[in-house]
């Protein structure tokens, strides 16, 4: 991005014509990838022209200012469509914007869109998506990942230069993983939750999706920020794109979690993972054979609160205040006849499961006896980091599956096996490309690290990159 923000610096190239540029692009790609519940192009043309205003006027809002974004449709933007990917909010649209949207703004950049998503964010391909699925760039018959499959995508075909997901269990990852990009599920409370339309509050983050690892770091600092309107902001500390100095690798030590090798993961996924392992230790890195047994129970746990914590956030999508509402004689039939036309089935069942462990007879049993799982999960993981730097897994035991592969919706939740821990125990962790498989598919390996050590995963990050390669480049090195 850096040379994209240069070149609009120097005004060789405008704004607008970088969003006439992926406009396009998404006119081109839609009707086949559907990557897009809705795309702004009049309202991005006259973000880019004040752009170019600005940068006449010497005056630009940061280094960044006229570089377009996509935004998940489950972030509010105000005047601007928020669906969640969901026939209850087909015609919603915000009176405010979400705390991320707004830095974006002040940071100059035109906001083309919002992505395709699970309904809700629930899943792990967007065939739980009101509006369609979003096909795989590399393979149309295959999914792109979820439930941020809409922003890795619009990133991987070239639709967009960076966009903006959400990952409560791995939906940043596991579609990046798929798609090919980069993206990272930052620290719990780095980013404000502000305006990002909840799933399950304890785990939600937003976080940065991009081609390469610099973007994403560029684009993680602008997020990373404190906010007064989130309660769970962490506090103030700022994040700086990193500097790339490689000496850091010297002596790093890399965990290598046993749990995540072997049964249950392609053999391929793990060469891949493998192979940039061994180039980190050429490098100078130690690898360290570790165990986080926990993770075998990361799944039941992350599912009991996720659906816990949905049942309660969707419980405000009544019929009276937004959204679908099916008139009845009574107002308890209205709800229910509401909800019943408005949700889709993944979202019903989750309701359902998260109101039954949250019931009086039965909260010991699950939802309480979950949290404390989760704190067993969450002592595992610190104690792995007094003894190691970073975490190294593959981000998914396999690359992005078929449309409709995944019949069964415990099928589904598997696809979290490797990533859910992160958010049990509000870490960070980052995927990133390290390879392909036979078919040409992209493959990811995931770095955890401790609480706010993202710099350090983007620096490792940054070496596998360099290792195996950006594809097909960006748009600004082909001007
Ligand atoms: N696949 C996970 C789920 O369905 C992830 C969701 C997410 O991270 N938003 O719950």
């Amino acid at each position: 991005m850096r040379k994209l923000a240069q070149l609009l610096e120097t005004r060789q190239i405008s704004s607008t014509e970088v969003v006439e540029h992926y406009l396009s692009e998404i006119t081109k790609q839609e009707p086949i990838l559907n990557a897009f519940i809705t795309v702004d192009a009049e309202g991005a043309l006259a973000q880019a022209r004040a752009s170019d205003l600005r940068r006449q006027q010497g005056m630009a809002l940061s280094p960044w200012d006229g570089i377009p974004i996509a935004v998940k449709d489950n972030i509010s933007t105000k005047g601007l469509k928020t669906t969640c990917a969901s026939r209850f909010l087909a015609n919603y649209v915000p009176l405010f914007d979400a705390t991320v949207v707004s830095t974006l703004k002040n940071s100059g950049l035109p906001i083309v869109g919002k992505t395709n998503l699970d309904e809700f964010a629930m899943g792990s391909s967007t065939e739980y998506s009101a509006y369609g699925v979003t096909r795989n760039p590399h393979d149309y018959e295959r999914v792109s990942g979820g439930s941020s499959g809409g922003s890795a995508a619009a990133v991987a075909a070239g639709e967009i230069p960076w966009s903006l997901g959400t990952d409560t269990g791995g939906s940043i990852r596991q579609p990046a993983s798929f798609c090919g990009v980069v993206g990272l599920k930052p620290t719990y409370g780095w980013v404000s939750r502000y305006g990002v339309v909840a799933l399950a509050p304890s785990l939600d983050q937003v976080g940065p999706l991009a081609k390469t690892v610099e973007d994403a770091a560029i684009l993680f600092s602008l997020l990373a920020a404190p906010d007064a309107m989130d309660a769970t902001s962490a506090d103030a500390r700022a994040f700086p794109v990193p500097d790339w100095d490689e000496s850091f690798i010297k002596g790093l030590k890399i965990g290598v979690p046993e749990e995540f090798f072997g049964d249950g993961i392609k053999p391929e996924v793990e060469r891949a993972v493998t192979d940039s392992l061994e180039f980190l230790a050429g490098q100078g890195a130690e690898l360290v054979p570790i165990s986080l047994a926990t993770n075998e129970y990361a799944i039941d746990t992350y599912l009991t609160l996720v659906t816990a914590e949905a049942s309660s956030s969707l419980a405000r999508y009544d019929g009276v205040r937004y959204g679908v509402r099916v008139p009845a004689e009574d107002s308890n039939t209205m709800f229910a006849k509401s909800r019943s036309a408005g949700f889709g089935s993944e979202v019903k069942r989750r309701i359902m499961l998260g109101t039954y462990v949250l019931s009086a007879r039965h909260y010991g049993a699950y939802y309480e006896q979950a949290q404390k799982v989760r704190t067993l999960i969450r002592q595992d993981v610190l104690a792995a980091f007094q003894q190691v730097d970073v975490i190294i897994t593959p981000t998914t035991p396999s690359a992005a599956f078929r449309i409709g592969a995944k019949q069964s919706p415990l099928e589904m939740y598997l696809s979290d096996l490797f990533t859910a821990m992160a958010n049990l125990s509000g870490i960070p962790a980052l995927s990133v490309p390290c390879g392909k498989d036979a078919r040409g598919l992209p493959l990811g390996l995931q770095i955890m690290g401790s609480h706010f050590q993202e710099e350090l995963l983007f620096k490792v990050a940054y070496l596998v990159e360099k290792y195996v390669g950006v594809e097909g480049g960006t748009f600004s090195d082909k001007l």
